[in-house]
């Protein structure tokens, strides 16, 4: 069994409603419970509509909670940590700015002097393998180049959290596996600031391929159903076969 480190992220018997059309309050998350340790990569899987972005969504501190706690390092988190970085299906880039600008923004502005903005953003550029692209702009780009955008933006303040949520499942196969590999790749080999991953995914053999333990989200009740700890070593090199094997 691999070690893992301190929590990074703790949940507590976290609740989330949203009010539906018909004004009804309708559960999403009811009594989740989660810890993300230094160290590991955590797949979450479950149908779609089960809450996994909902959940993402609140330990990167983009929404708060009805009730239950939600700790970063200890302490409770309140609002967006620059600590905690997200990457989404969609990109979500803006297509008017370059992919420069793109990295640059995940930098806050206050307090960093331009300069190192533009060092930062290009360093993170460079490691995600779109050197000499800065000045691109999101359209001049593949589907495969637009997500590395993403991940550098995600990347550039160094986070010590990253959340990727179906960050390869608008991607052809073959782009989102190259991508996976070189995250993969530049986790084992420490070539990321980050310290944990919650990866969400729909695709069990990318969950089994990617993480340390998985967790099986029941969309009724919302809760966290099953966990399942992965113990091969990094780097993994699996077929299809070898994956089923772990499941059946
Ligand atoms: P998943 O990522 O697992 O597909 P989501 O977390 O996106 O699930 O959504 C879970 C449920 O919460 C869905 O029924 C969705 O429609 C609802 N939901 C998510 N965000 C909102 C919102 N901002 N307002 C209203 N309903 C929402
Ligand atoms: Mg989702």
């Amino acid at each position: 069994m691999e070690k893992h480190g301190p929590p990074i992220i703790q949940i507590n018997d976290v609740r989330k409603s949203f009010r539906a059309a018909d004004g009804r309050e309708r559960p999403v998350l009811e009594g989740v419970d989660f810890t993300l340790r230094e160290g590991e990569i955590v797949a979450l899987l479950g149908q779609s509509g089960s809450g996994k972005s909902t959940l993402l969504r609140i330990m990167a501190g983009l929404i708060g909670v009805d009730s239950g706690n939600v700790q970063y390092r200890g302490q409770p988190l309140y609002g967006p940590a620059r600590a905690i970085s997200m990457v989404f299906q969609s990109f979500a880039l803006f297509p008017w700015l370059t992919v420069q600008q793109n990295v640059e923004l995940g930098l806050e502005a206050r307090g960093i002097a331009r300069e190192e903005r533009a060092q930062r953003a290009e360093a993170a550029i460079s490691l995600i393998g779109l050197s000499g692209f800065e000045g691109a702009l999101p359209r001049e780009l593949s589907g495969g180049m637009r997500q590395r955008v993403g991940i550098a933006r995600a990347l550039v303040t160094q986070p010590d959290v990253l959340l990727m949520d179906e960050a390869f499942s608008a991607l052809d196969v073959l782009t989102g596996e190259r991508l996976r590999d070189d995250i993969l790749e530049l986790w084992t080999q420490g070539g990321m600031p980050t310290k944990a991953m919650l990866v969400v995914s729909h695709n069990i053999e990318e969950a089994v391929l990617m993480a340390d333990r998985i967790l099986i989200f029941a969309s009724d009740p919302g809760r966290i159903r099953t966990q399942l700890s992965i113990n091969l070593p990094r780097p993994r090199i699996a077929d299809s076969a070898d994956v089923r094997s772990l499941i059946d």
